[in-house]
């Protein structure tokens, strides 16, 4: 199509994206003025703050990727040749999957690692746990103890009691291969309060258990969430799908809330939470009345055989029976029936679900989050958003939806040692038979029910204390020593877990640490290498280092040395860990950093032969280039590999689900009404709270410490729909006391008709704390007193909120603002899905005026309710606990960190 005149001239002035580019996931767009890597060692520009002075400033740039979310954009690290520090941090436009592009999240990393109240020496709690006292101690110390403790308990022979408990992970294997090593089914992780219940929906059809959408060449995107400003993979996926807009694709976004992307929308349906899967219903059974389906590959590529054999077998198995016996199992899912669920106009779901219908196997589609990790039933969302793809054909095509493990390189490790010979009951308990992820938001409560203790518990960048709900069963769970006999804190800042630690460990931010990052933001396949940045500067001036803590900030380390050093010291000669952590290059020495990635960069297909183009070996190319494009597109790779499923096919029906005691869900329905349905709220005077939203520039709760960030962004205010406002007699800034089934908590209000009536909204992120004998954050964090009220019950109050301070940065005395938000999620109850495990983050509230003595910030818990609300929850699972064959899950899905075979089943 031509351009018309103001294209033409928008183009030019760079407001609109290049209309005659090609799409590439690997071409950088308008590159004409960036630098070439040959002279990234001697970057000349001038000083923008000696201006209108022409001050010339040199520097090294080194490449290095994003930490600030999972999407591990690349980005350059500006080191001033002066001082020998990064001065500021830019897009690295040869990493494929950001090109060039970082969201407010990665430049702020300078903040990150310029925060005057950062952690920079290993610290050891002095007094009780969770007193506050800490002292300075030496990396030798800190690693002399915890190894003669780790030492301690794998000598009784237990495989469960050291736990690596991770909230960002960031790298491809790492921990896991030392987990291993030690051999203890020791991971846990934070995805069950995060994408679990979608991934179980996925899992149920392909194995696979995320969807990666090719955004860029589709004629219509499909978002249950608001990806474009928040979500996974935020900066990647919010530029190819402005790419698609621009080339004409529709954007519909499910979301109660008005997002920022629902606001950039063809189609905003603001559903009632969990009602998504009646739409997605409505949408399959309007595909399959209109005949749009894709024949060939619903007739080819699912398992409608084995639905209509176990279910219909007295009927013909032909394809047109199957299509009428599935438009009879569906005839309730009218429009009319998804627009009362809904709660929107049944105009609104025919038009929208037109342009699904039409969509052909160009349907981008992506849920993350919201929905599927907010009910109860979440999991259906995701099974019914994909049985969409699948009836399109979209599945694995251009501008369809991909398995993303498609995208996603796996790297080959240098050693793999055995599987642990063991099953941890604590992070999978027997009950959930189907949960695809531990059952990491119940530890406190399975700990406090006498299901098991921890010797040494890690945690690695992970701060549950604040980031999940009940986070006072989780300070209790910590305080108790005999609960948790070492707690040892692995951080890059502080946080409210690591203040009931008793190590805290001081872990590199993204600038100065290792890892591999490889993730489906994109059709292509690529490589990432995050590495520290002041090593690779000192490698390029001719500078010997061992160690990466020698560089960083302080006495600042990062995790894949610490952990080789920790795992040689554990070992007493005697416990075959060693032999795990040897070089692969130099016969009976020990393995070094750069040994390891050297031999994971070696086996990168394609990248020897493009290092060797440029005279370099594989890690010289990625310590040059931070990243590499290993395949541009993986489109339609099930034509080779099929589908790693039982049948090998797509399975529209699981026999998974029957013979694991769930036969009314063997295919996708909507027979769970979620615990926020309008049917079990109280009337109108119960409300759903939708707390599981992200403002796009914080990190849970890594941001606190970045002051652009908080600048921008610092309050979490209840967002209220006018009518709702009315109703309760409130106005703007005005306060409301929430109370959830274990407490409340008491907030200011936002009237806004960005948000549906009967629903209230609250950001995550924001109400961060700490209490006088606490450090760390203050940009962003309230003083709190925490009082025990008796019979469990914890109340929490703003003492100050936030305010200007003295340091070395003369901007900590520049902070203008003064609330710190409320903590909302501490007053959350668990709710784990029986059948995905997976956390339903969406709470029945009550909403009133606070009495004279309640203020904003208020909070109360009452933690003995909050246990007896989780064992409501918990019983749920039990009362469908089945073991077809003795096996405790099923066999051919996956689980972090796999046990060998025989642990997988029920001991006789
Ligand atoms: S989307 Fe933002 S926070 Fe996430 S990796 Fe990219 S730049 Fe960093």
């Amino acid at each position: 199509m031509k351009k018309t005149l103001i294209e033409d001239i928008a183009q030019r002035l760079r407001i609109i994206p290049d209309l005659d580019r090609e799409h590439s996931s690997s071409e950088s767009v308008n590159l004409r003025k960036f630098p070439d890597p040959e002279n990234w060692h001697d970057h000349v520009e001038l000083d923008a703050n000696e201006w209108p002075k022409r001050v010339e400033r040199r520097y090294s740039l080194v490449p290095t990727t994003c930490f600030n979310c999972e999407s591990a954009c690349g980005m350059l690290a500006y080191v001033d040749k002066e001082s020998g520090q990064v001065a500021k941090f830019e897009g690295n436009p040869h990493h494929p999957g950001s090109r060039g592009r970082n969201c407010a999240k990665g430049p702020a990393t300078i903040n990150q690692i310029n925060d005057t109240e950062r952690i920079l020496y290993p610290l050891k709690r002095v007094g009780k746990r969770g007193e506050g006292g800490w002292e300075r101690i030496y990396w030798d110390q800190a690693l002399d103890e915890i190894a003669a403790k780790i030492r301690a308990s794998l000598k009784t022979g237990a495989k469960d009691r050291v736990v690596y408990h991770v909230g960002r992970p960031g790298n491809e294997g790492y921990v896991e291969r030392v987990l291993k090593a030690w051999g203890v089914d020791g991971h846990n992780s934070h995805t069950n309060i995060c994408s679990a219940g979608a991934r179980t929906g996925y899992s149920l059809w392909h194995k696979h258990d995320r969807p990666s959408p090719d955004h860029s060449n589709a004629k219509v995107i499909l978002l249950t969430s608001s990806h474009l400003e928040t979500g996974h993979y935020f900066n990647p996926h919010a530029q190819r799908i402005l790419e698609g807009m621009m080339d004409g694709a529709k954007l519909i976004v499910i979301d109660p809330r008005l997002s920022n992307t629902a606001a950039m929308a063809d189609h905003w349906l603001p559903t009632w939470p969990g009602s998504e899967t009646a739409l997605f219903l409505a949408w399959a059974k309007m595909i399959l009345e209109r005949g749009l389906y894709d024949r060939e590959f619903v007739e080819n590529w699912v398992n409608w055989e084995a639905w209509l054999e176990a279910d219909y077998p007295d009927e013909p198995s032909t394809f047109e029976r199957f299509i009428e016996l599935l438009l009879e199992e569906y005839a309730e899912y009218t429009p009319e029936f998804a627009a009362a669920e809904c709660r929107i106009p049944v105009e609104q779901v025919i038009e929208a679900g037109e342009a699904v219908a039409g969509a052909g196997s160009r349907l981008s589609t992506h849920v993350w989050r919201s929905a599927a990790i907010g009910n109860l039933g979440g999991w259906q969302v995701a099974r019914t958003l994909h049985l969409l793809n699948v009836l399109t054909g979209s599945v694995g095509t251009e501008g369809g939806t991909s398995p993303n493990s498609w995208s996603k390189f796996s790297p080959e490790l240098f050693d793999e040692p055995p599987a642990p010979d063991g099953w941890n009951e604590l992070h999978f308990p027997p009950e959930y038979t189907l949960s695809h992820y531990e059952m990491s938001h119940i530890l406190p409560h399975l700990v406090k029910d006498g299901r098991g203790t921890m010797d040494v518990y890690f945690t690695r960048v992970f701060n549950p204390v604040w980031t999940y709900p009940d986070g006072f069963s989780w300070i209790g769970m910590l305080e108790d020593e005999e609960s948790v006999g070492c707690h040892v804190a692995l951080t890059p800042t502080w946080n409210e877990t690591a203040f009931f630690a008793d190590y805290v460990l001081p872990m590199g931010h993204a600038s100065e640490r290792h890892d591999i990052n490889s993730y489906a933001t994109s059709a292509g396949k690529w490589v990432a290498f995050r590495q520290p940045v002041l090593r690779e500067y000192a490698r390029r001036e001719g500078r010997e280092v061992e160690f990466t803590r020698e560089v960083n900030p302080g006495e600042v380390w990062e995790e894949d040395e610490f952990w080789n050093e920790l795992s040689w010291r554990i070992d007493d000669g005697t416990m075959g860990i060693r032999e795990h952590f040897m070089s692969p290059y130099r016969e009976g020495e020990r393995i070094t950093v750069d040994e390891y990635y050297q031999y994971t960069f070696e086996r990168v297909p394609g990248l020897p032969e493009a290092a060797a183009a440029e005279g370099l070996d594989a890690l010289g190319y990625m310590r040059k280039h931070g990243a590499f494009l290993i395949e541009e597109a993986t489109y339609s790779k099930h034509e080779q590999e099929g589908w790693p499923t039982p049948s090998g096919k797509q399975e529209l029906y699981s026999p998974t689900m029957v013979e694991f005691g769930y036969p009314e869900h063997a295919i996708p329905h909507y027979r769970i009404r979620s615990h926020v349905h309008p049917d079990n709220l109280q009337g109108e005077d119960e409300y759903c709270l939708l707390p599981n939203f992200r403002l796009p520039q914080h990190i849970h709760s890594r941001s606190a410490n970045a002051k652009w960030l908080v600048e921008i962004g610092h309050r979490n205010p209840i967002w209220i729909h006018p009518k709702d406002a009315a109703k309760l007699g409130v106005a703007e800034g005005d306060l409301l006391k929430i109370e959830t089934e274990i407490g409340w908590f008491v907030d200011k209000v936002w009237v806004t008709e960005g948000i549906k009536p009967g629903v209230v909204g609250c950001s995550h992120h924001i109400g961060r704390w700490r209490r006088a004998q606490d450090q760390g954050n203050r940009f962003l964090s309230n003083e709190v007193s925490i009082e025990d009220v008796g019979d469990g019950r914890k109340r929490m109050r703003t003492v100050s909120g936030v305010g200007p301070w003295e340091s070395d940065d003369p901007d900590t005395n520049r902070v203008w603002w003064r609330d710190g938000g409320v903590h909302q999620n501490i007053t959350h109850a668990v709710q784990p899905d029986p059948i995905s495990g997976a956390h339903c983050w969406l709470q029945k509230v009550r909403l009133s005026r606070p009495s004279a003595d309640e203020k904003y910030g208020d909070i109360e818990v009452d933690t003995e309710k909050s246990f007896e609300y989780y064992k409501r929850w918990n019983q749920m699972a039990k009362q469908r606990e089945t073991h077809p064959r003795g096996e405790r899950r099923p066999l051919w899905m996956k689980r972090p960190l796999s046990p060998k075979k025989e642990h997988w089943f029920i001991p006789e």
